[in-house]
């Protein structure tokens, strides 16, 4: 069964639970964005998808990307599926027509990479980060380098790379030892090696642009010496650039993505930003980058949940309980009088719960990447900060909650196979292989709960974090029981976050300890707001919306209540 995009779906989340429209018509340059447009541009992009990318899935996995002799061959049918997408102007829908692009909201790129990943994750890591290093260059490149890069970035002419990962500094990146040598004509000679590299070197483009992050002579130890550097794989004169692709890794899963070892061989590169400012200006990458592994963790568990959801509606094994013998017989042409997979309560619970995370996930992910917009046009600046404010704490959480998500539930929706689940055949094993990275990359989902908790709530004593939660609680009406319950559920993380900022204060490391729960409890949290969004609109009461609604608060919210109390036992005194 290939995936296929259920745009009619996505498009309910924006239009009616995000209210998509209304947002984007207080930004001057999107004023013309109607939900008409939204529709047609998702519906080319889901036939694309579906014809184009879905069935380079399995093959992508199979034979996977193949390194000789420095250079990368990748999977059968991934050049043209890649020469296709970018001279059909995919890459550039959220670029400025300035550049090339067509200037549409960044919304519409973000439900257009949600289902690439569903359908190829493989495939996607290539062009998923072409956003990111266009807005990195965008804001931080000299005008020279912007004339040569960034019309090939915007159109996705040319892909580029992510190089920051070193065999001793992952998470830690204060311990780059990549070194960048400045010569007499403005350039720098870039020497070192990075590993696990996604798309280091392949064939699907004519040239690759590498971000790579590296240290000046007199640069001090640590995250404050590090520059940014921008070196391709052949230069403005045609010469073959001296970086080399020296292996690819074997992984678990993701087999159709190049995963590299380079070498940068006093290679030729160019300072992207002021020196010293390195990871700053990689931030502006990084973090709409952490928003698109969110969209790849809530497009590999749609991708999960509709082949688990077909599939227990043609599998039939005993007699689920509560049915009537007579009606399960006469359901059954087969011998046996076995009931349907999916009616079976424990496999509907799978079911319904996963369909209620991925529904949360778009309404969370769909308005975060609404306010990427409006923290960039909103004329006005008391506007733009709130939507400053719900970009930063929001990303970490999507990040982290979605990606663990995609890996766990989609690990349930194989479960819904049984055995068949397990064996190649049915394809949803790769699913749950290929999800697993994304709790790793783009820093480590420990690594967005420190950045969550110890980065952005504590160091202002929550100021920033209450105005979040006043904000999530605005618009509900406590004479509706949903929502007076979430209304009371932002009540009580807001005195959770105090008790821990207290105990925080008199305890170094409690904070770290304490993290990942608090990362979670906002998490779910947040699933409950969107949840009460969605049930605050036109279909909510159709059956469609009803069960995962129903699962959100009996199999869902409970985890809230854990972490709360593991939050509470932690900073009690003892
Ligand atoms: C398939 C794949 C593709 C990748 N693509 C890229 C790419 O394109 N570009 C790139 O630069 N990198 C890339 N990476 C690298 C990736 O970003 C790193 O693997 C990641 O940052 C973690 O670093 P590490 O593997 O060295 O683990 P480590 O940093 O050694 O961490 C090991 C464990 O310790 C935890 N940990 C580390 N520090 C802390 C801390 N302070 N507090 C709590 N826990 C901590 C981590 O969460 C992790 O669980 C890729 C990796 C993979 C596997």
């Amino acid at each position: 069964m290939l995936f296929k995009p259920r745009t009619d779906e996505m498009l309910y989340v924006l239009t009616q639970v995000v209210h998509a429209e209304r947002r984007l018509q207080e930004l001057p340059a999107h004023a013309e964005v109607d939900a008409e447009l939204m529709a047609q541009l998702m519906d080319e992009a889901g036939k694309f998808v579906a014809s184009v990318i879905a069935p380079l899935n399995r093959i992508g996995d199979e034979t996977g990307a193949r390194w000789s002799d420095g250079a990368v061959t990748m999977p059968p049918g991934f050049r043209d599926a890649y020469q296709a997408f970018w001279q059909a102007g995919w890459p550039a829908l959220a670029a400025a027509p300035e550049d090339g692009g067509q200037g549409l909201p960044a919304v519409l790129e973000a439900m257009l990479f949600e289902m690439l990943s569903a359908a190829n994750h493989a495939w996607t890591m290539a062009p998923d980060l072409l956003h990111g290093a266009y807005d990195c260059l965008k804001a931080h490149g000299t005008q020279e380098l912007k004339d040569r890069y960034l019309d090939k970035l915007a159109s996705g002419e040319w892909l580029p790379t992510m190089c920051l990962t070193e065999p001793h500094a992952g998470s830690d990146l204060g311990l780059v030892s990549t070194r960048a040598v400045a010569q007499t004509d403005g350039s720098y000679r870039i020497s070192g090696s990075k590993i696990f590299i996604s798309s280091g070197e392949h064939d699907l483009s004519d040239n690759i642009v590498h971000l790579v992050l590296a240290r000046l002579p007199d640069a001090p130890p640590g995250p404050k010496g590090l520059s940014l550097f921008l070196v391709p794989k052949f230069l403005p004169d045609g010469a073959r650039s001296a970086v080399h692709c020296e292996r690819i890794e074997e992984k678990m899963g993701l087999h159709g993505s190049a995963t590299c070892v380079m070498r940068f061989e006093a290679a030729t590169g160019w300072l992207i930003g002021e020196s010293g400012r390195g990871l700053n200006a990689m931030f502006v990458m990084m973090n709409s980058a952490r928003l698109h592994v969110a969209l790849q963790g809530i497009g590999l568990l749609e991708a999960a949940w509709q082949k688990a959801d077909e599939y227990s509606r043609e599998r039939r094994q005993m007699r689920a309980p509560g049915r009537k013998a007579a009606q399960a017989r006469s359901n059954a042409a087969v011998a046996s009088a076995a009931d349907l997979i999916g009616e079976h309560p424990a496999m509907r619970r799978i079911l319904d719960s996963q369909r209620a995370w991925i529904d949360a996930g778009r309404v969370i992910a769909y308005r975060t990447a609404l306010e990427l917009d409006i923290a960039k046009q909103h004329p006005s600046s008391e506007r733009r900060e709130a939507a400053q404010r719900w970009c930063s704490l929001s990303t970490p959480i999507l990040k982290a909650i979605f990606t663990q998500q995609a890996f766990y539930g989609g690990s349930e929706c194989l479960q819904v196979f049984g055995g068949h689940g397990y064996v190649r055949e049915s394809g949803i094993e790769q699913h749950v292989r290929d999800a697993r990275v994304t709790m790793i990359y783009e820093g480590s989902n420990e690594i967005q709960a420190i950045d969550l908790l110890l980065r952005k709530v504590l160091p202002d004593g929550a100021f920033a974090f209450n105005g979040w939660l006043a904000e999530l609680g605005a618009e509900l009406d406590p004479a509706v029981p949903a929502q007076a319950r979430l209304l009371s559920r932002l009540t009580s993380l807001r005195e959770h976050t105090q008790r821990l900022l207290q105990a925080a204060a008199q305890d170094d490391t409690l904070a770290y300890w304490l993290a990942e729960d608090f990362l979670h409890a906002v998490g779910l949290t947040l699933v409950d707001w969107a949840w009460t969004q969605i049930e605050r609109s036109s279909e909510a009461a159709e059956p469609r919306w009803r069960a995962p609604a129903q699962a959100v608060q009996r199999w869902i919210m409970p985890e809230l209540d854990m972490r709360l109390a593991i939050i509470d036992a932690a900073v009690a005194p003892s």
